[in-house]
């Protein structure tokens, strides 16, 4: 071999060596899509999830890579509405990756070639879902909403909706655990020591804090604690 063809040997093996990296780079932050499907929108559930008429069947779209405040969280009905106000009563395409636990269609939802999930994410009103997503584009555009802001992140400390739901279902704790039956009818926000009813949006949703009894903390001024 002479010296000019064993670099071009050296340079198409690098050049095949980035075109495999890459890929693999492509096939990680990419989830696969494994249909594609449209329908009509018939109810937007929350800032994560629809429900679409597919065929004259209702399908329900738990949108992929995105999780949005529960309901009783600050901003939860602003979520929504952020979403139904991008895809209510229009024919969208899915791009399915697959099904979550529950059994509902995972997807991307396209809207006028807008992606929806990406959209929420970008005007602060989904937080990127990075225990089920590993997608860049979502973790880029969480990162410039927190820095600029807006939606939810007009809160400083937002609490983020798995932190949420896990306070919502603690883990099984045995009945002589906790004797009084007046723990757990009110929430104690541990750093400003204020105590809030079950009726109250903080209530088990404070970034600390934990159940208290009627007479721990002071009462909050909008609830009455
Ligand atoms: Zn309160």
């Amino acid at each position: 071999m002479t010296e000019m063809a064993r670099l071009h040997r050296c340079r198409w093996i690098a050049i095949a060596a980035m075109c495999v990296s890459a890929t693999l780079c492509l096939a990680v932050s990419q989830p696969k899509i494994a249909r594609e499907f449209s329908g009509k929108v018939i109810r937007v559930t929350d800032g994560d999830t629809v429900k679409v008429l597919v065929d004259q069947s209702p399908v329900i779209v738990r949108l992929e890579g995105i999780d949005a405040p529960e309901d009783g969280q600050s901003f939860s009905a602003r979520s929504k509405r952020a979403l139904e106000t991008l895809v209510a009563g229009k024919t969208v395409t899915i791009r399915s990756t697959g099904e979550d636990k529950y059994g509902r269609t995972l997807g991307f939802v396209f809207v006028e070639g807008v992606n929806a999930n990406a959209r929420m994410v970008a005007e602060g009103w989904a937080w990127h879902y990075k225990k089920y997503s590993s997608d860049e584009q979502l973790a880029q555009l969480e990162v410039s909403a927190r820095a600029a802001r807006i939606g939810l992140w007009a809160d400083p400390n937002p609490l983020a909706p798995w932190e949420y739901r896990a306070r919502q279902n603690p883990p099984h704790t045995a009945a002589s655990d906790k004797p009084a039956a007046t723990t757990g009818t009110y929430w104690l926000n541990t750093s400003s020591n204020v105590r809030h009813n079950a009726r109250c949006e903080y209530y088990r949703n404070t970034r600390s804090g934990r159940p208290c009894g009627p007479n721990e903390g002071r009462a909050c001024g909008s609830c009455g604690g």
